[in-house]
């Protein structure tokens, strides 16, 4: 199999794996959960397809590794029509990762589900985007921040407003935090935004890394490049 045929079955959500001629299904969760039929369905096709194994993933997501090449078609129309969505890899979004919030977290503050939701329906901002480079969101409903927005491109947390007379409840954003071999710690935006103004930045920060980043470069290396001021400037903070 050439490198082509690879990352076409990359983008449908099938990664080589180590062993010869077996592919990881990679699959991720919407609005951060799975319901229950689809983790039926995921359980089938690891039983049928895989070796009875399933991973879960850092952002979430399921892996059931051992498909073999020939299963790849039958398996995707399967993840199809149980409405899962496949993950991503390689130059583009990540999946968003969102814990519960106020759905039913006892600390949250936040709708994390709807922001997810509005950032994927209204934004158009969905995993698998093609970008220049790895590109992650990840919302928190609370300070407690346990999906980890302080080493997420952009990271958001429900956060109380001090400042406002009325303590209302708003939202905290980080951004240019990432995780791996270089990892960098985002900076904290100084005001408490509300959800709309939240919606404005993600989106104005995922079309400037997309114009302006070079392949290969995260968002931490753009703005050190551009400077800080410019980049803010740019995203209208
Ligand atoms: S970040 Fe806050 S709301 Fe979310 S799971 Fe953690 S404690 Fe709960």
């Amino acid at each position: 199999m050439n490198n082509m045929d690879q990352d076409a079955l990359r983008k449908r959500g099938f990664l080589r794996q180590k062993q010869n001629g077996f592919f990881i299904l990679r699959t991720r969760t919407t609005e951060g959960n799975y319901n229950a039929d689809q983790l039926s369905a995921i359980a089938g096709i690891s039983k049928e397809y895989g070796r009875g194994i399933i991973h879960t993933t850092i952002r979430q997501g399921l892996e059931v590794p051992f498909i073999k090449l020939e299963d790849i078609d039958k398996v995707e129309k399967m993840v199809h029509a149980a409405g899962i969505e496949m993950g991503a890899s390689g130059p583009g979004l990540r999946s968003t990762t969102s814990c519960p919030g106020n759905n039913w977290c006892k600390s949250g503050l936040i709708d994390t589900f709807g922001l997810f939701k509005r950032i994927e329906k209204e934004l158009d901002i969905r995993c698998s985007m093609d970008l220049p480079h790895k590109f992650k969101i990840a919302i928190s409903g609370c300070p407690n921040t346990c999906t980890r927005a302080q080493v997420t491109e952009i990271g958001i947390h429900g956060q109380i407003d001090t400042k406002d007379r009325e303590r209302r409840v708003g939202y905290a954003v980080y951004l240019g935090g990432c995780g791996g071999r270089n990892p960098q710690t985002a900076f904290k935006l100084e005001r408490v935004f509300t959800e709309d103004e939240v919606l404005s930045l993600v989106k104005r920060t995922v079309e400037f890394y997309k114009r302006d980043a070079k392949p290969r470069q995260r968002l931490a290396l753009l703005i050190e490049e551009v400077g800080k001021e410019k980049f803010l400037r740019e995203i209208g903070c």
